[in-house]
């Protein structure tokens, strides 16, 4: 194809809701020109600028690529992540930070704006298309999906012991061993994935007969989105896996994490659970996992998950049952833990 080298480009940039038009560029200037044309029109300085669909061969393109090189059809809309310096300079702590020493109920009515959400869709749509999944045991028809963080909901990984078996969760294989009755699991780590192989072999969660583990998913899949109170943080859409597989969605999923930011971009489909920490002192007494457990049985005859509140799961009651519920409870007497006590 050739280019004339006079053309004019025109180019609109979608930022924070808005559309920006960017013109006087030519196909001979560079992706730096363009940043500051950007920095001209919506104030975001051209370091904080990140374009998220310019690409040259899948890649971001270095500043002194030419636009001429990355064959944008006329009028191409490019969405920009990015803040004002004044929005950054309000901007708490760093991320890594907010775990530990955040109250994490702070974040607990912020809601993604919507008009940034089609910028977060388009990179799950590319976490989608490029994360790799290791798929370790298929998929079976016609179950829910349970999504469980490790830190701090499945494990302590902080506190010291002998061994990183006194670090678990009491119940843990108690706790899978029933949902996996009707839940297909996965396990989201902001981690990497070694560290995940090698933590679920710890625990004997990847070896242990009664229940398995579809597949794992680590720090990659996740996206980083941009929220007034925290600025930049990493977050775990469940759209990547529903864009993956067919028979989950938001109907029929429901995700376990001690840190309520991980689902920015799903709120409805997240429950909170109380971290576990200080295990040595709390081994005896944490019986989370067991209420956990009873709440996933209370609802799974739930057609639509949305239709539920996770955040006052304490409080649920599974409505009357009807005739298939009770159907399916008599196949389910065959365990003789007690988990009447838990609540
Ligand atoms: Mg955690």
């Amino acid at each position: 194809m050739v280019y004339n080298m006079e053309n004019e480009v025109k180019i609109v940039v979608k930022w924070s809701g808005k559309e920006y038009e960017i013109c006087n560029l030519s196909e001979s200037d560079s992706v730096g020109t363009l940043k500051s044309a950007i920095h001209k029109e919506t104030g975001v300085r051209p370091e904080r600028q990140k374009l998220l669909n310019l690409k040259l061969k899948g890649k971001t393109p270095e500043d002194g690529c030419q636009l001429s090189t990355l064959k944008l059809k006329q009028g191409f809309k490019v969405m920009m992540m990015g803040s004002l310096e004044e929005d950054i300079a309000d901007a708490s702590a760093p991320p890594e930070d907010i775990p530990d020493v955040v109250n994490d109920l702070d974040i607990e009515d912020e809601e993604v704006a919507i008009e940034s959400r089609e910028v977060y869709l388009a990179k799950i749509e590319r976490r989608v298309r490029e994360y790799k999944i290791n798929i370790l045991n298929e998929p079976r028809p016609g179950k829910k999906l349970l999504v469980l963080d490790i830190d701090y909901t499945l494990y302590d990984h902080r506190s010291s012991a002998e061994t990183g078996y006194e670090l678990m969760r009491p119940f843990l294989h108690e706790f899978l061993t029933s949902a996996y009755e009707d839940y297909d699991i996965v396990i989201w780590s902001a981690t990497s994935m070694k560290w995940i192989e090698e933590k679920m072999k710890l625990l004997g969660v990847s070896t242990h007969s009664d229940y398995k583990v579809v597949f794992y998913l680590d720090n990659l899949a996740m996206i980083s989105i941009f929220t007034p109170k925290y600025g930049v943080v990493q977050v775990k859409p469940l759209g990547v896996i529903w864009g993956k597989f067919d028979q989950y969605s938001s109907r029929n999923t429901i995700m376990f994490d001690d840190i309520r930011r991980n689902f920015l971009m799903n709120p409805g489909n997240g429950l909170k659970i109380r971290p576990f920490k200080q295990a040595h002192l709390n081994r005896d007494k944490d019986r989370e996992l067991l209420r956990l457990a009873k709440y996933l049985k209370d609802i799974v005859h739930e057609e639509d998950f949305n239709s539920l509140d996770h955040k006052h799961w304490e409080k649920y009651r599974p409505r009357k049952k009807d005739k298939h519920t009770v159907k399916k409870e008599a196949g389910n007497s065959g365990d003789n833990r007690d988990t009447s006590g838990a609540r």
